[in-house]
């Protein structure tokens, strides 16, 4: 029987980044994953972005993940010879006078200032931004899919993929390792996103998943590098194509695409976006939420040696470097998981 140091179930971002976390610590892992192209991180836009403009407010530790967020997935880009993280400015474009006001004095504060500038200037002819925007320092996207793919079919031996559903049935769990088919492990990390209901393990962990819909549209109008943004964003992907999104359910939990979400989302795109368009494509996804909007990791009650990486929300772009570098300190190198983030708060 082959011995491995990790099981990974799930290989979406939060597996995947697992994984490179495993490597950097020396460790060998299995990673197991049906892939699925609807699933969260196949479908997800990959914008990151420090800001919760229309609150006002700074995204939750912001300080510590973003500014060395590009960084680590470039470090990933150079291990794989492959550009999937495109910095690109999210503007957010101010509404009216009042909030330009706000934003003029919001931008001094301590908590602001490293991620903010007031511009007083149009976006482009095409992006009705008459109060100017806000310049969202930090920010980006990721072609997650690409990323996803790319790290796959890279990884170094002995570590191995499995394009294949994990049964929990056949997890044996013994005192101090664990069997799966033909191997023996001495962690198992689950990964599952919203999959986590489907396995014994962790089925007694709540989340509070919430759907999301995002179009592709073509436009002959090109506008620029940003990513405008106000109720949805506009996200240039290449030649006059963009992806638009995105919208928030919370019931009818599936993937399937919607005529309400695509007419809302094109709703919001034209109060401010005057160019026509044409809609080519449509997907929808489910988002591993929890319910305090937290991520979810570290010791499950039901093994020492089983581990939890999950609830990234609507930021697993962000999160899952941040993140996976807690859990695999915590399982290796005696580090802490941050009580607000550990998995003991729901079990
Ligand atoms: C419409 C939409 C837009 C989004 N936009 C953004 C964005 O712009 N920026 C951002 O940061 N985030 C965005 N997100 C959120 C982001 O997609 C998630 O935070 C992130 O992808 C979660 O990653 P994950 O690995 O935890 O879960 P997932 O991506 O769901 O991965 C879990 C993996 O586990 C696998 N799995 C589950 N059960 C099993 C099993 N039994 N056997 C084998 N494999 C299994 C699944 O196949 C899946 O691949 C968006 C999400 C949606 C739906």
């Amino acid at each position: 029987m082959q011995k491995f140091d990790n099981l990974i179930v799930g290989a979406g971002l939060a597996g995947v980044w697992m994984a490179f976390r495993f490597m950097q610590e020396n460790k060998t892992f299995v990673l197991l994953d049906l892939k699925d192209e609807n699933n969260s991180s196949r479908v997800a836009a990959g914008i990151y972005n420090p800001l919760l403009a229309k609150r006002q407010k700074v995204s939750y530790n912001a300080k510590n993940l973003y500014p060395n967020l590009y960084s680590s997935y470039h470090e990933l880009e150079v291990l794989l010879h492959q550009k999937f993280c495109h910095r690109h400015q999210v503007a957010y474009i101010i509404e009216n006078l009042r909030e330009l006001n706000d934003w003029a004095s919001l931008s001094e504060a301590e908590w602001f200032s490293d991620f903010v500038m007031v511009k007083n200037e149009r976006i482009a002819d095409q992006v009705i931004s008459d109060f100017g925007y806000i310049d969202i320092l930090d920010s980006g996207w990721v072609d997650i899919p690409l990323f996803l793919d790319s790290f796959i079919a890279n990884i170094p031996s002995p570590n191995l993929f499995f394009n294949q559903m994990f049964d929990d049935n056949n997890l044996i769990v013994n005192n101090d390792n664990f069997q799966y088919n033909d191997f023996t492990f001495k962690n198992v990390v689950f990964c599952q996103g919203t999959g986590i209901d489907q396995n014994k393990f962790t089925s007694n962990i709540r989340l509070k998943p919430a759907k999301g819909e995002i179009l592709t549209i073509e436009s002959e109008e090109h506008i620029s590098d940003m990513i405008p943004q106000n109720g949805v964003f506009l996200l240039p992907i290449s030649n006059n194509k963009y992806r638009v999104g995105s919208n928030f359910t919370w019931n009818k939990l599936d993937n399937l695409p919607t005529e309400e979400a695509k007419l809302e989302i094109i709703q919001k795109l034209c109060k401010w976006y005057k160019a026509p368009f044409e809609v080519t494509n449509q997907v929808a996804g489910v988002r591993p939420s929890s319910l305090d909007r937290r991520p979810i990791l570290g010791r499950l009650d039901c093994h020492p040696n089983a581990f939890i990486l999950n609830g990234f929300g609507s930021k697993g772009v962000s999160h899952a470097p941040y993140y996976s570098k807690m859990l695999s300190r915590f399982i290796y190198d005696n580090g802490m998981i941050d009580e607000e983030v550990d998995v003991k708060r729901f079990i």
